[in-house]
This record gives structure tokens, sequence and C-alpha cells, in this order.
């Protein structure tokens, strides 16, 4: 909901990169406007990003100006975004403007109208008050000769009519749209994302890039243990995660089928254990070759077998790599209802075909000596045969109108 003509994105991103100091303040918000004017780039949206006062205004047409704010709020480090007009900092142009506002989009229900005023008595010879009052009035009055009973609610108004007034500027608009947050992509070193295609995965990537931490995306194919589409669903996945990238991924797919066989040939009790250490280490592997300081995966404590706490301990002392587990608290709920608003959960649930790792037996509290001991001698050298062997896929962020799906 715009007020009519209205052409700037207003981008908010104080929240956390405010409060750093003045050095990481600036890396930061440099590295947020070029991941913003690659993403805008990328989807042929013509702009010119203007900075003040831990802002930015995305100048673009009335036209463009929804694809614009979509592209925008999904930039990390972006708290919110609101379509605006601009308008002369006078209560004449105000109370015109919200007028017009008022007869395209206030319909029924109880409005507000909310102004601040930066500057002082010399800018403009009146309050943010006077702004209330008599924008107030100007909205009453184009809904009534709109035959609408117009009620006013300061306190919990369906619709709110917003004014910024500046010494040389005005914006007016009406609605505030929530950013993707956290901190620009790009501001922390990489990690390797463990991307198996299921649901929780993309989840746990997204949350490490929200932080402001590049993904090279991993997927280990399980050979005759897992679906046939399995990779393709994970390709799809990770691919759907591009959407929040200014350049994509090089996603890796790594053979691990060998492996898994010679784990299974010496174990099924502790085979998902060993399955599990065995992708950190190709995680690890992969961490060293691309510079990468992290691995991050979809556990979350308790889901299976393979992730209640002892299996954790388990599967964590295999690499001095951290692992990053950003779900690890969640129910499964939550994760998937997250995975709907990030827009992954669709591709996480197309039938990738049946998985055969499924011990009839698992150990839930295992030993850390017992499956050091039962894991085959050879499968460091089995883990670095397999990343030599991988593929590496570019999956290039979406162009125009992808994302607008
Ligand atoms: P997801 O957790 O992604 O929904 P899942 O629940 O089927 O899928 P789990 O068995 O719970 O997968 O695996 C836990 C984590 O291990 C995953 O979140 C993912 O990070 C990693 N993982 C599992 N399978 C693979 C795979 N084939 N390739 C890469 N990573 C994998
Ligand atoms: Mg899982």
């Amino acid at each position: 909901m715009n007020p009519p003509g209205a052409d700037t994105v207003l981008v908010r991103f104080s929240g956390e990169v405010g409060v750093k100091s003045r050095s990481v303040q600036h890396r930061m918000e440099r590295q947020l406007r070029q991941n913003l004017k690659q993403m805008l780039a990328r989807h042929d949206l013509d702009v010119s990003i203007e900075a003040e006062h831990a802002r930015l205004y995305v100048h673009t047409t009335p036209e463009e100006v929804d694809a614009v704010a979509e592209v925008t709020a999904r930039v990390f480090g972006v708290t919110s975004v609101s379509s605006v007009r601009e308008i002369d900092p006078t209560l004449d142009a105000i109370r015109d403007l919200l007028a017009e506002t008022a007869r395209e989009h206030y319909e029924s229900g109880t409005f507000a109208v909310r102004a601040r005023r930066a500057g002082n008595e010399e800018d403009h010879p009146f309050s943010s008050t006077d702004i209330e009052r008599e924008g107030g009035a100007a909205v009453f009055e184009a809904a009534q000769a709109s035959d609408i009973e117009p009620e006013v609610d300061l306190d919990d108004p369906d619709l709110t009519f917003r004014v910024e007034c500046r010494p040389e500027r005005a914006f007016v608009y009406v609605g505030i749209q929530s950013g993707a947050g956290g901190l620009p992509l790009g501001t922390q070193q990489p990690v390797v994302a463990l991307m198996s295609g299921g649901i929780d995965s993309p989840v746990a990537a997204w949350h490490l890039m929200k932080r402001g931490c590049p993904v090279v995306p991993v997927y280990v194919n399980l050979g005759r243990f897992g679906g046939v589409d399995h990779r393709a669903r994970a390709e799809e996945i990770t691919q759907q995660l591009t959407t929040y990238t200014p350049d994509g991924f090089t996603m890796w797919v790594v053979p691990g089928g060998d492996g898994l066989e010679q784990i299974a040939e010496e174990t099924e009790r502790y085979q998902m254990l060993l399955t599990r250490r065995y992708m950190l280490r190709i995680a690890e592997l992969i961490a060293e070759q691309t510079g990468a300081v992290g691995i991050v995966t979809g556990e979350s404590i308790g889901q299976k077998s393979s992730q209640t706490s002892a299996a954790i301990r388990v599967t964590d002392a295999v690499t001095d790599c951290p692992v990053h587990r950003p779900l690890l608290t969640l129910d499964k709920h939550e994760i998937t209802d997250r995975a709907r608003e990030i827009g992954t959960y669709e591709e996480s649930t197309i039938d990738a075909g049946c998985n055969r790792l499924a011990p009839e037996n698992p150990a839930t509290r295992p030993p850390l000596a017992t499956v050091r001991e039962t894991e085959p001698t050879n499968i460091k050298r089995l883990a670095a045969s397999a990343v030599e062997q991988a593929e590496q896929c570019n999956l290039e962020a979406p162009g125009d109108n992808q994302l607008l799906q």
C-alpha cells in the first residue's frame, strides 16, 4: 500500500549495524549497499541510492517501486522498508498528499496520522503535533467526501499514515515491511553448509547467511543409500536460497557412496553416527580448500537418533572446525514455519525416493570410544578421495521476475 506517486524505497538498517564502532559500521554499510546494488541490478531495476543518517533511499519509479521494495527487503542487514513519496516540507503539501493517499487507500476502519519532525524551528514553522492534527483533519475530510465514515484511533488504528518531515523535504508512507534483518552478507567469513535436501538444512544455512556468513553449500551423494532425486532436490532448495545473495553459490556435490558402503560393512548399529562423522570430515576438507571457518548443519536435539545430545557429542568430536547448529533447540514445527517464511519449504517436501540408510536399532547413547573403534580405518582417505572427485556447480542467483513468484 503506497501513497500515490511513491517512487522511493526508504531502507532502515540501524538495528545492530548502527551500534557498531564507526569503522565497522562503515564497512557494514558499504557491504550492504554493494549487495543491494547487485541484487537490484540482477533484476534489471534501475535505481539511484542515496545514504543519509543510518538509512538509504533507493530512488526508482512508481512502476517499479514495489519490485524494488521486495528485493530490498531480502537483503540481509535491512530491518525494514517503506515505499515513500517525497514532497516539499510544508503543511500544505503534506495535507494534500495525505488526502490523496486517503482517497486511494482508506476504505473503512480506524486511522491515525503519525508524524516525526527533524530540524529546528527555523526549518519548519510547525511541530509534529501540528502535522498530526492538520494531516488527520485532511484524511478525515477526504474520507467523508468519499462517503466513508472516518474514525480516529490513536492507540491501535487499522491504517496508519506516516509523515517524516526533514529540513529540505518530507516523506509520506503507509506501510512498513519487515526486512530480512541480521548483518550484511559478506561481513563475516564463510562457512560450509551441509545441505541434505530436507526441510532443516536450508533453514540452518539461511540463519548463518543472515548473520553475514557467505555459505559454501555441500551435498553428499549417498549412492545406493540415498533416494534417486535427492541431489536434484538439494540443488533446487539451494537455488531457492540464492534469492538472498548478490551472486549465488558454488555448490559442491560429493560422491559419498564408497564411504557409506565401507561404513555399512563395518556396522549397522553405529551406521548413522559414522555417516554423520564422515559428512563432517568431508565438510572440514572442503572448508580447508575454500577458506571457510565453520560448518553449519540442520541438526536439532533429539530429532533423530543421530541427533540426541549424546550423538552430537560423538559426531562433533570428529572435527575441530566449529559446527554451527542454529536449529539445535527448535521444534520441527518452528523450523517448518521458518522454511515457509523464507521460501524453501515447497522444494524440501518434494518426494525424493526412499532412504535405505535406516538401521533397525540405532544407538542413541553411543560411547565415543566404541564409535571410534568401529570407524573404518581408511575413512579419512575415503573422505579425501570423495572430495577430490566432487563436482562444483554454479548456482546463479535468479534474474528479472524470477523472484516475484
Ligand atoms: P534436513 O535436516 O535438512 O531436513 P534430514 O532431517 O533428512 O534433512 P538429517 O538426517 O536430520 O537430515 O541430517 C542432519 C543434517 O545433516 C542435515 O540438516 C544436514 O545439514 C546434514 N546432512 C544430512 N544428509 C546430508 C547429505 N546427504 N548431504 C549433506 N548434508 C547432509
Ligand atoms: Mg533434520
